[in-house]
């Protein structure tokens, strides 16, 4: 059993891809076209976000979102030392400078709490990340920012689906972004990204920068070809056999989710309270104004190492949700961070391992997870 089995989540799919992939040829157009321009709208719709702009990544996303939103060379943005290393690439990477917080005791989010001991005379933004199955502490951050006159971007590459106070990720600030790398709860066949938001100016800007500088709607000219080139832009563009498959899997995603949630559940009925198995995602408080929405199950463990290893054994591939929290990444070791600075993120990265999560699952693959974790701890000494 794959930790995540990317021919099966196509498998229920191809005629919809077919149909889709045909308007692509019939209209000859493959990069930045017709179809982009399609999914753009359905995402819209589906998210209810007043923009949204297709690009070739969630990580390309975030550097136009930070772009778009104002970001100044050198500014400061605060992100939590937990995180996919996406998270603070992007920033610096869109000229800022990352600086970290603490996650909160209980949950993976951005701790408000720390997030404010970390503003300085040069923090323009606050990134919170909404991780795995649920948002991250919106409303104590948000509170945080309107006192400290920042903005709020939202890395919402994993949070398609997820909503608070019925606003969907990514719309509670300037804006947010998807991803739809293969594994993610909406995955491509190959990479893929968007920009949400709410804000003309925001969507203008990030529009601009994923087509040289030239801006303007999804479009299906040439690129490239500008005389009135105003800002130096890059190229982010979404090709259309990406949007085409998006298009097709989008049909299935409200039950693709549904599906998540009773495989989730599944998972923490068996394993709460087992031996060895620290935390469950269901134990963790609930988000008020927020349901959980299931992308990864991510499970606090003893014997991390060794419990992936034996399941390796059995066939059962696992993932680590991050092996490293992002202040002792080495490409981060100017910042001058040491072990110790952010206990709650570096204690998250240790016990972390991450079970099959995907909607093909059966419940009967679960179960074998299930049991196997149940040996795994019964045979060890206590
Ligand atoms: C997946 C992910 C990204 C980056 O998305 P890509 O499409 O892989 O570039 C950024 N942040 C988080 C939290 C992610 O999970």
């Amino acid at each position: 059993m794959p930790f995540f089995d990317q021919a099966a989540s196509f498998q229920k799919h191809w005629e919809g891809i077919r149909k889709h992939l045909d308007d692509v040829l019939d209209n000859g157009k493959f990069s930045h076209g017709a179809k982009v321009a399609e999914l753009e709208v359905r995402l819209a719709a589906w998210t209810g976000a007043g923009h949204v702009v297709a690009v070739n990544s969630g990580t390309d996303a975030l550097i136009l979102l930070l772009r778009a939103a104002g970001l100044e060379p050198g500014d400061e943005v605060i992100v939590p030392a937990y995180s996919f290393i996406a998270t603070a690439s992007a920033v610096v990477l869109a000229g800022g400078v990352p600086v970290f917080a603490d996650i909160e005791e209980h949950g993976t989010g951005l701790d408000p709490g720390a997030a404010d001991a970390a503003v300085t005379a040069r923090t323009s933004m606050i990134m919170p990340v909404h991780l795995f199955d649920r948002m991250a502490d919106l409303r104590g951050l948000g509170a945080v920012a309107r006192r400290r006159g920042l903005a709020i971007v939202e890395d919402s590459a994993e949070a398609i689906g997820m909503r608070m106070d019925g606003v969907h990720a990514g719309l509670h600030g300037a804006g947010g972004v998807l991803s739809f790398f293969p594994a993610k709860t909406l995955g491509g066949i190959g990479d893929g990204g968007a920009v949400l938001t709410d804000e003309e100016s925001v969507a203008e800007t990030a529009r601009m920068l994923r087509h040289h500088g030239r801006g303007g709607r999804t479009i299906d000219n040439f690129p490239g070809i500008s005389n009135a080139t105003v800002v130096p832009g890059r190229n982010s563009k979404m090709d259309d056999v990406q949007a085409a498959v998006l298009q097709a899997k989008l049909t299935t995603l409200d039950a693709d989710i549904a599906r998540r949630a009773e495989l989730a559940g599944r998972y923490d009925a068996r394993l709460r309270g087992v031996p060895g198995v620290r935390g469950v995602p269901g134990s963790l408080p609930p988000r008020p104004g927020s349901d959980r929405v299931p992308y990864v199950h991510l499970l606090q463990v003893e014997d991390r190492d060794a419990l992936a290893a034996h399941l390796a054994g059995r066939g059962i591939g696992t993932e680590i949700y991050y092996p490293v929290p992002l202040h002792l990444q080495p490409c981060f070791a100017h910042l001058g961070h040491r072990p110790g600075d952010f206990p709650r993120a570096e204690a998250a990265c240790a016990g972390a391992i991450a079970v099959p999560l995907y909607p093909d699952l059966s419940d009967e693959q679960v179960d074998r997870v299930c049991d196997e974790i149940e040996r795994f701890y019964a045979g060890r000494p206590r």
